[in-house]
């Protein structure tokens, strides 16, 4: 059986990051990354700007072939690690083969959730992770006059902008929740959305969700839980992602919504670690375990854990066992607006909640606050077309800065949020 000294499974943000940092401190360490993907890495934050035809194809790949040469990184595309023993340090492939290691990366992000309604496996209901997904949005979307989009969250927009700038003419998005990224955002937030998001040919529809779909091949609409009928010719659906975990958890590994990691990202098997979307983590920063799923968290968790799996390698320890610790954003735009989410957005997480600007200005911001060993710090933000908000506020919660003197400005607009840094 062939061994390498590094073995890295999923070959995207996290994965690639962390073989790049191997190999500037181990040179001459064999490092493997295998992916299921037919492809080297490229940018899953560019694909809907790909979409938008705001980059070219081209430009959403980060490395070439050519890359991994240099480096002398191995990367086995198109295949599938299906099984793990960590006691015997090896993996099987779905082509058959198996590979031994002494350090193993899961890296593997997550699988997009699927429905398993009626008339879901009709044509043209997509989903949206891969470059390959991104391809089939684009071909049907210029096909297509009435677009539906299930899910309130990031890929929604993705969808409904990518479709909309395709020439669908109009399109419904389904959430089941009050409002548009609720749980993140307040109602009023939520309806700062809703208007921006109309002024550009879709409408939300909210506290409905698709009972089934009809069409012959090729969907021709939905019936919603309450009944409605909506017409639809192409159907997005975002309705969040999982790891595969079966494979692992089969090996023993631990698990919840995601692979359990300590800071350091060492999960409780020996010699096998997990980054980027897979991992849920124990965040020294919030003083909580959970998944940041975000471009940002993926490349700086696969900088650490190349660290990590460099230090305690029993080839030598040019590495330094690191603890993550780094503060994470989403941000992206739909139509002409951007938003932001920064830090940890959870209501349920934060004590309070300090909103500044407003429906009318077309800008909002959800300032997120906890008191955390007796300090009030800002814990995250969501920053709606406000982006010269996100640098400050990014600051604020990095630097643990003890709010309390401003608090009571904080809904102001016309205060500084630099001020807080001074
Ligand atoms: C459409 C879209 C837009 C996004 N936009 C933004 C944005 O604007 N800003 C932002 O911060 N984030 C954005 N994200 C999220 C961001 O892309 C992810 O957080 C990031 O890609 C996570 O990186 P990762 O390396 O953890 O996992 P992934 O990028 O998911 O990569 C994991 C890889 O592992 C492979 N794999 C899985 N299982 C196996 C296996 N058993 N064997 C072999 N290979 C396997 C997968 O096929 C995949 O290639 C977006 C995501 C999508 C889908």
């Amino acid at each position: 059986m062939k061994s390498v000294d590094f073995l890295i499974v999923g070959g995207s943000a996290a994965g690639t990051t962390a073989a790049e940092v191997i190999r500037q401190l181990k040179p001459q360490a064999s490092i493997t990354i295998i992916t299921d993907e037919n492809h080297e890495e490229y940018s899953r934050v560019l694909i809907p700007h790909y979409i938008r035809g705001k980059v070219s194809r081209e430009q959403v790949f980060l490395k070439k072939p050519e890359w991994y040469e240099e480096k002398g990184i191995e990367l086995i595309k198109g295949i599938k690690v299906i099984k793990l023993d960590s006691g015997g340090h090896g993996v099987d492939l779905s082509n058959g083969e198996q590979i031994g290691y002494k350090k193993l990366l899961i890296a593997i992000g997550g699988d997009v959730n699927r429905l398993n309604i009626a008339g879901s496996d009709l044509a043209n209901i997509l989903y949206l992770r891969t470059i390959k997904d991104a391809d089939s949005v684009i071909e049907a979307a210029k096909k297509s006059k009435k677009g539906l989009v299930l899910g309130g969250g990031f890929v929604s927009l993705d969808f409904a902008t990518g479709f909309r700038v395709n020439g669908v003419e109009k399109v419904v998005i389904l959430t089941r929740d009050p409002y548009f990224w609720s749980g993140h955002l307040d109602p009023e937030s939520g309806r700062l959305m809703k208007n921006l998001l109309l002024k550009n040919g879709v409408e939300i529809m909210t506290g409905e969700e698709a009972d089934s779909f009809f069409g012959q091949e090729k969907v021709e609409g939905a019936v919603t839980k309450s009944g409605k009928k909506l017409e639809a010719d192409i159907v997005g659906v975002g309705i969040g992602i999982k790891p595969d975990l079966e494979w692992l958890e089969k090996a023993g590994i631990k698990t919840n919504r995601a692979i359990l990691t300590n800071e350091y990202l060492e999960t409780n098997m020996a010699d096998v670690y997990a980054a980027g979307d897979c991992a849920e983590f124990h965040d020294v920063f919030f003083e909580r375990q959970h998944i940041m799923g975000n471009w940002a968290n993926a490349t700086s968790q696969g900088a650490a854990v190349g660290k990590t799996m460099i230090h305690s390698a029993s080839s030598g320890q040019v590495g330094q066992r690191t603890v993550y610790e780094t503060i994470s954003s989403y941000s992206d735009t739909f139509f002409d607006n951007s938003y932001s989410f920064i830090g940890v957005t959870d209501e349920k997480f934060a004590d309070e909640i300090i909103v500044r600007g407003s429906v009318e200005n077309q800008k909002m911001a959800r300032i997120f606050i906890k008191k955390m060993n007796g300090i009030s710090r800002i814990v995250g933000a969501t920053v709606i077309n406000d982006p010269a908000e996100v640098s400050p506020i990014t600051a604020a919660i990095k630097n643990k800065i003890d709010i309390l003197k401003f608090k009571n400005r904080l809904s102001d607009p016309a205060f500084d949020l630099k001020e807080m840094l001074a």
